[in-house]
């Protein structure tokens, strides 16, 4: 009775150590992404080399198979040696499965900031562990439910403070790859919410595709919203995505929760982990589960980049 009863814990334990993303799980990666051991995750420095680490062990005992050889995708930029982070889970359904939806953020940071108080290390916690996290949690999430008919890419990218570098050489490596490519998703700073009242998060480039229009009706309610500033400071253009728009020409945007009015430490040495919000985190990746389950299991390509009118 004794043994049967150990046995009916293990697999309650191991049922609810499913896939569900906790606060915990998000903590866990922020505080050591963030921490000061990681010395602001400057490209080719010593603390970015943990953190890319770190996500690879992340990778390995969640069972996310390496895309290339390894999971590395290295670049150099002069002196500087980089390295994007790509992982896959291939998807369940014989054709969709060739299709791919990548979802991704950087994992960089620029290192040291303006000292204050006697400390310089610019941990970026919001910018951009919150976005490298979101997709580490999806990535986990995918390859536990394996509910994704279409293969999903997890790309973590390098030398994205140094001017896009490490997204501009994978988009293109995957583009000379020919690979099939449906759409892109880059996870910007998504560590403190928005005001009430406002959509929980917006997507840069929102007119130029039916993206946000598409995903919130997977999702059941407006997770993406049009934000005015995205469009005035032109932010599609200014990150991880816009390579993958330029090289592969399929709907690539970002969502942030960052909207220039809710967090002061932007490249801030204060952009540490106990300024995140943990319950929003949770609760925007909770929300994007379903829009992400929607969009890779769509029968037909849904998501659409819409004719250019001018
Ligand atoms: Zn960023």
């Amino acid at each position: 009775m004794k043994k049967f009863l150990f046995i009916v814990v293990i697999v309650l334990c191991y049922s609810c150590s499913s896939n569900k993303i906790t606060e915990a799980s998000i903590k866990k990666s922020m505080e050591y992404l963030a921490s000061d051991e990681l010395q602001g995750r400057a490209t080719g420095s010593e603390g970015i080399e943990k953190a890319a680490v770190y996500i690879e062990d992340y990778f390995k005992s969640n069972n996310i198979k390496p895309y290339f050889e390894t999971y590395r995708d290295s670049f150099q930029l002069g002196e500087i040696t980089g390295c994007n982070i790509v992982g896959v889970i291939e998807g369940n359904d014989p054709k969709l499965k060739d299709e791919y939806v990548i979802l991704g953020g950087h994992y960089d940071h620029i290192g040291k900031g303006k000292t204050v108080e006697g400390d310089s290390i610019a941990n970026g916690a919001n910018d951009d562990a919150s976005g490298t996290i979101a997709a580490m949690e999806f990535a986990r999430y995918f390859a536990k439910s394996k509910s994704n008919k279409r293969s999903i890419l997890i790309t973590l990218y390098s030398a994205e403070e140094m001017g896009l570098k490490g997204s501009a050489h994978l988009a293109k490596r995957l583009k000379d790859e020919g690979l099939n490519a449906y759409t892109m998703i880059n996870f910007e700073m998504i560590g403190v919410p928005r005001a009430k009242g406002e959509s929980m998060a917006y997507m840069s480039g929102y007119d130029m595709s039916n993206f946000a229009q598409i995903l919130n009706a997977y999702a059941g309610e407006e997770v993406v919203g049009f934000f005015p500033k995205a469009k005035e400071f032109k932010l599609f253009y200014r990150s991880d995505n816009f390579p993958f728009y330029q090289e592969l020409n399929i709907p690539a945007h970002a969502i942030s929760t960052f909207d220039f009015t809710n967090f002061d430490y932007y490249h801030h040495v204060d952009d540490e982990a106990d300024k995140m919000d943990y319950v929003h985190m949770k609760s925007f990746m909770d929300k994007m589960i379903p829009a992400l389950e929607g969009m890779v299991n769509a029968e037909t390509k849904e998501v659409v980049l819409k004719e250019k009118d001018e």
